[in-house]
């Protein structure tokens, strides 16, 4: 069931109404259920409780401290990917050994901090990054536990900008470049050559891509056994997708086909769900502005936009808008659209609502790719950010102030001729 309901007319997120935490705090303002989130995670949590595992939740999706702070509360690993997010999970109270280090272009100084924390694993990316770690390692006094990530050239038939396991993907590395970087790791006396990682995409749809990569990794442990070169995991990494429009797979059933899969082998499966865990979760609440009919559109201008809520801009994604309260009266076809100065910031095209200027509007399934993605543009300060957890609201991210959007700014005295 989802967290967010409508009771006696008016939508709730679990017992509160949405109307309340607009009154409250103001809109654009996005709200999060606890509930929501931790039964997701709980979902793949319960579904491998019969063998070894740690779901790493991708910090990229959502990393707002509170909801670190409760999935770390569950016994969550981590899967960051910069020294920022390593430094918000530990904030947050998150353990640096469940942490993962993704992405293509760690700096030596986020190598070092993270080695320094002593997290689980580096997920390698390149001979040239591999090399570098070896270097940092080695001169700081650690052992760098490593993962390589593989590419293993499956198409997630997802959206090309999410799609990150096609050959022309910059990630990762092809599976025979893969076995000889194992070997390469094996000469370098601070290198620990722990799991082996993948990550094809997001918003997949479809668990077949998922088991052609397992199928990939599985004969590589295989070939590394056979060179001497044991692996104690297997990181699938994330990207199983939620249902924003058209039905997605239950956590349970890609969790019970993995499991098939994985039989009896007693390697640790980690996994790095982001979107899964946070998406249904939240969403936007926005005020609609001004209504603009036309013979050609009709336009709800409202005060949310693209900086807010930036996926249907970016990926054209389709998330479901909702009346927090339904009005009688006559529906038209609207687009719902933001204030900045572009023809792209628009929240949903073709909604059809009965609206009138004021209304509170919801952008269903914004807690992933949402806030974590806001920006600036416009010199628009950024959403409010609500937790509920039952009865109770609470506030989790201040909305910005303007004078926040200038602090870092200077003015150089010589500046004025
Ligand atoms: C973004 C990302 C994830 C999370 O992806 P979701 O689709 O949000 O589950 C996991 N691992 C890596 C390496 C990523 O880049």
């Amino acid at each position: 069931m989802s967290a967010f309901q409508h009771q006696k007319g008016s939508l709730h997120c679990e017992d509160v109404p949405l109307e309340a935490i607009a009154k409250t705090h103001g809109t654009p303002t996005y709200v999060y259920s606890r509930e929501a989130i931790e039964s997701a995670f709980l979902a793949y949590q319960t579904a491998l409780a019969d063998r070894p595992h740690l779901i790493c939740y991708a910090v990229k999706a959502n990393s707002n401290l509170a909801v670190l702070n409760v999935l770390a509360g569950l016994g969550a690993g981590f899967d960051v990917v910069s020294a920022g997010e390593l430094e918000r999970v530990i904030a947050a109270g998150g353990a640096a050994d469940k942490v993962v280090f993704s992405g293509v272009g760690k700096t030596r100084q986020e190598m070092q901090s993270a080695l320094e924390h002593g997290i689980r694993c580096f997920n390698v990316e390149s001979e040239s990054e591999l090399l570098a770690l070896a270097e940092v390692a080695e001169q700081s006094g650690h052992i760098a536990p490593i993962s390589v990530r593989v590419n293993p050239d499956v198409d997630a038939g997802t959206h090309p900008y999410i799609s990150t396991g096609l050959r022309e993907n910059k990630f990762g590395v092809d599976a025979g470049t893969a076995r000889r970087l194992y070997q390469v790791a094996r000469e370098q006396p601070a290198l620990n050559a722990v799991g082996i990682d993948c990550h094809i995409g997001s918003q997949i749809l479809d668990i077949a891509p998922f088991l052609e990569s397992l199928d990939c990794l599985l004969s590589l442990i295989d070939g590394l056994a056979a060179d001497g070169i044991n692996l104690q995991h297997l990181d699938i990494g994330g990207g199983l997708g939620v249902s924003y429009e058209a039905s997605a797979p239950a956590i349970s059933d890609y969790m019970a086909v993995l499991s098939e899969r994985l039989g009896s082998r007693g390697l640790e499966l980690i996994l790095e769900p982001g979107r899964s865990i946070v998406a249904l979760a939240g969403a936007l609440i926005t005020t609609v502005q001004y209504l603009k009919p036309s013979e050609a559109k009709n336009f709800a201008i409202v005060d949310a936009a693209m900086n807010d809520l930036l996926r249907p801009s970016l990926y054209n994604a389709w998330q479901d808008i909702q009346a927090v309260t339904p009005r009688e009266g006559k529906s038209l076809d609207w687009d719902i659209v933001g204030p900045i100065c572009e023809t792209g910031d628009f929240l949903g095209k073709d909604r059809t609502l009965a609206l009138s200027e004021g209304d509170l509007l919801a952008v269903m399934g914004s807690g992933a790719y949402g806030f974590a993605m806001a920006s600036n543009y416009n010199t628009r300060p950024r959403a409010a950010e609500v937790l509920v957890s039952g009865d109770s609201a609470q506030l989790i991210g201040k909305r910005e102030s303007l004078n926040d959007l200038w602090q870092r700014e200077i003015i150089p005295e010589n500046l004025a001729r």
